[in-house]
């Protein structure tokens, strides 16, 4: 007899929510877009050559003294006001004692009990529901140098033979935007973390590239027992922190990992450790890290070394009254204004051609729907097997405006506008250029179009005799024949029309 193959060592995941309510919060870094590093001068560029980019301030030695970066603090204060923060007219930063070898000065400043951001919130929409989910506080530090293991296989420090320390991160402006345990599911956990992307795209201040680090995110993960009917609430449970996820898809699956494995233990009567753990994204496991310290492990006090921050209420004004259209409010309006679905917008953002979208309607395309369809099919594909972005190919908005100008003018088939793009694609010029150049246009000359419908119909006189007697439907192959006649430089649309007008049954 066989044995059968074990169970999966995790419940189900419906059969875990129906018993148990996970409390999500998340804490999210950002690293800001400046030129320079966050309290000296150095260069921020990602990928130079290690340790190119420091200076006495950022390595830490004795004597140095750090000085605030006025655009770092601008674009926090920007990300705060677009998530409908509280801004600190007055707050100081704190150091945040530790020691770690990629960080020099064994502390990191930070902000503690004065964050410069409070009490904000952002909604976040999950199949046509919108959860609001509150932030705590937006917060500005900086960011450490990066180790690098040497000698092992896995790259940690396991098994290494050195470490190298690479501090040209280290003093990089970052922002800690912390919300409250307010997130219920990993599908919304996922959703918010996309949101927030949005938002700091549109506002400029980062490239908030994931897979660079530039946005990286932790998840604090607990269960409660859900309640029975009439009892109130229980508490919240331990929590757990999974540390620098590093995408969509990770954070959704180490909430969900979290959420199944934190349940077995709950239904054994046994304890959660409060604790970081590390995801494995090979695996889809999370593993034990280190025991959670506690903020009076990290003996924060104010930075001695810098001033207060006092901003004006002019100054917080101004960047108010200079916010970008933000995310929500760009979709609702392109949902107004250009009659696209909700589901367009994602397809478009996803294949990273929504700008361009709407950079070609306000261009002149001939209609909304032609510019996404254009950009959406045919260019994001165009672009995937270059291996480029679309914003990256050669034809502009302007150029793709013009085609979907020509195409609805009837000067243009859809068959001849991909050879228009083919010809602006290698260089041939605007898509004007290109259908002169390669005599593309549409043949217009109704003498030569009239001969090839005269032969279509002289060459098939038993389709032409159906046509004749009502089958209007049975006319298709002539339609096809005069299309090869005028190597495909006709309009599909005309020359039915034509056909069925020498037929005499239009
Ligand atoms: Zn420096």
């Amino acid at each position: 007899m066989s044995t059968a193959a074990p169970a999966s060592a995790l419940p189900s995941y419906d059969d875990v929510i129906a018993r148990y309510e996970p409390v999500i919060g998340l804490e999210t870094h950002v690293e800001l877009g400046t030129v320079s590093k966050m309290f000296c001068g150095c260069a921020t560029a990602f990928g130079a050559e290690p340790n190119t980019q420091v200076c006495p301030v950022c390595l830490g030695l004795p004597g140095s003294l750090p000085v605030v970066n006025e655009a770092a603090v601008r674009f926090a204060v920007l990300i705060g006001l677009a998530l409908h923060c509280d801004i600190a007219p007055w707050c100081r930063f704190a150091r945040k004692n530790y020691f770690y070898p990629d960080m020099p000065k064994n502390f990191q400043i930070s902000q503690y009990d004065e964050p410069l951001c409070t009490d904000g919130y952002l909604d976040v929409e999950v199949d046509g529901e919108i959860h609001r989910v509150g932030i705590t506080r937006v917060h500005m530090e900086e960011d450490t140098g990066k180790s690098l293991h040497v000698g092992g296989s896995t790259g940690r420090i396991h098994g290494a033979t050195h470490s190298l320390v690479d501090y040209n991160r280290a003093g990089i402006p970052l922002v800690e935007i912390v919300t409250e345990p307010d997130v219920r599911s990993p599908e919304v956990a996922r959703a918010y973390v996309d949101e927030l992307r949005e938002l700091i795209r549109a506002l400029g201040v980062s490239d908030v590239r994931m897979e660079q680090g530039s946005l990286r995110c932790d998840a604090n993960v607990s269960l409660r027992r859900r309640p029975a009917p009439g009892e109130p609430d229980a508490p919240f449970g331990t929590r757990t922190e999974t540390k620098n996820l590093n995408s969509l898809r990770s954070v959704e699956r180490a909430v969900r990992y979290e959420i199944s494995r934190q349940s077995v233990l709950l239904d054994d009567g046994e304890r959660i450790i409060q604790e970081t753990r590390h995801f494995d994204e090979s695996v889809g496991r999370t593993s034990s890290g280190r025991s959670k310290e506690e903020a009076t492990d990290y003996r924060y006090f104010p930075e001695p070394d810098l001033t207060p921050l006092a901003l004006s209420a002019e100054y917080v004004d101004e960047l108010r009254a200079s916010l970008p259209e933000l995310p929500a409010a760009r979709r609702v309006r392109l949902i107004a204004e250009h009659g696209y679905s909700a589901r367009d917008l994602v397809d478009m953002r996803n294949a990273g051609v929504l700008d361009l979208v709407e950079q070609t309607v306000a261009a002149g395309a001939a209609n909304p729907v032609a510019a996404r369809k254009w950009w959406l099919n045919e260019l994001a594909r165009r672009a995937a097997d270059a291996a480029v972005a679309p914003a990256d190919l050669v034809i502009t908005p302007a150029d793709v405006a013009r085609i979907t100008v020509l195409i609805a003018g009837g000067e243009l088939t859809d068959a001849l506008a991909r050879k228009v793009i083919d010809g602006v694609l290698a260089g041939e010029g605007t898509p004007d250029e290109v259908v002169s150049g390669r005599g593309l246009a549409i043949v217009a000359d109704d003498g030569a179009l009239t001969a090839a419908v005269d032969a279509a119909i002289a060459g098939a006189p038993d389709i032409a005799e159906k046509v004749r007697g009502g089958k209007l439907n049975a006319v298709g192959p002539l339609v096809g024949a005069v299309m090869k006649a005028m190597k495909g430089q006709a309009d599909p649309a005309g020359i039915r029309a034509l056909l069925l007008e020498r037929l005499g049954v239009s």
